[in-house]
């Protein structure tokens, strides 16, 4: 669907949803992000705030699988004591229980979860950092287990294309992605899917994170590391450039910008 189909579309869904926007409503515009959500822009912020009331169910009849993307609000939250488990079926109330001051409603907390997955990494660790995902802009410091903690905005890194492996778009919205000499696999680079490199030695490595036999080779800047390595300068400088864009000294409170676009997310149109 292109960006106008989608605009026209959109427009008349609303109509026909909420009467109130009147026969003449139109959008101001529709586009398609890299990161495979569409973001639309309402005319006056009025019927941006219609829009934004009406709930998840018109966006499926923009297209199927499709759905509304909210605001959220992470914040990574250090220092958190070990034994406090993201993953235990009381976690949520015991972090609302404790910051009851800057967490109004339970429901505000959309996910909690470690920063780095639960890997066997945190076995020996005394304290983790966490990331906590809040519907609300209301982020301040965060106290777990009585212990108050350093609360940070979190931002999501950018995106890398598992079709060319370049950076802060996502495969569904590769430039290249019609073209089959473009893919490349992230650990060598070479003209295959990232999932089907193997190892070339006999017998073959199953386990190809501890494979030292498959030549490591960056598709973006070419040197001998994998396109995801933390060492590579393309990396390194496409991380800088979003650390750039995203302030990360302050918190929420202020920079809510109420203008901003409705996102519908979910799947590339
Ligand atoms: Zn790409
Ligand atoms: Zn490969
Ligand atoms: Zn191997
Ligand atoms: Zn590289």
């Amino acid at each position: 669907m292109s960006e106008e189909d989608i605009l026209q579309k959109a427009a008349t869904i609303l109509r026909d949803t909420d009467s109130s926007l009147g026969p003449s409503f139109r959008l101001h515009g529709a586009v398609k992000l890299a990161d495979g959500r569409v973001a639309l822009k309402a005319c006056t912020e009025a019927e941006a705030g219609k829009i934004r009331k009406l709930g998840d169910d018109w966006v499926t009849a923009l297209a199927d699988g499709m759905q509304v993307s909210r605001p959220s609000y992470p914040v990574i939250i250090h220092g958190v004591p070990a034994e406090f488990d993201p993953g235990s079926a009381i976690a949520t109330s015991v972090l609302h229980n404790s910051n009851k001051m800057f967490i109004s409603e339970v429901v505000d907390i959309r996910n909690i979860r470690r920063l780095y997955g639960n890997s066997d990494r945190y076995i020996s660790k005394t304290a983790y950092s966490l990331v906590l995902t809040l519907g609300t802009q209301d982020a301040a410091n965060a106290s777990v287990l009585g212990k108050i903690c350093r609360t940070e905005r979190f931002v999501q890194p950018p995106p890398q294309c598992y079709h060319c492996q370049a950076w802060n778009h996502i495969s569904s919205v590769c430039p290249k992605r019609n073209d089959t000499s473009s893919l490349a696999c992230a650990r060598c680079s070479k003209n295959h899917n990232t999932k089907t490199c193997s190892c070339p030695h006999s017998p073959q490595c199953t386990n190809l994170r501890s494979c030292t036999h498959i030549v490591a080779k960056c598709a973006n800047c070419h040197g001998p590391h994998k396109s995801f390595d933390n060492e590579c300068p393309v990396k390194q400088q496409c991380l800088t450039a979003h650390r750039a864009q995203h302030d990360l000294s302050g918190c929420y409170f202020g920079d809510f910008d109420p203008s901003a676009p409705v996102r519908a997310g979910g799947r590339d149109l």
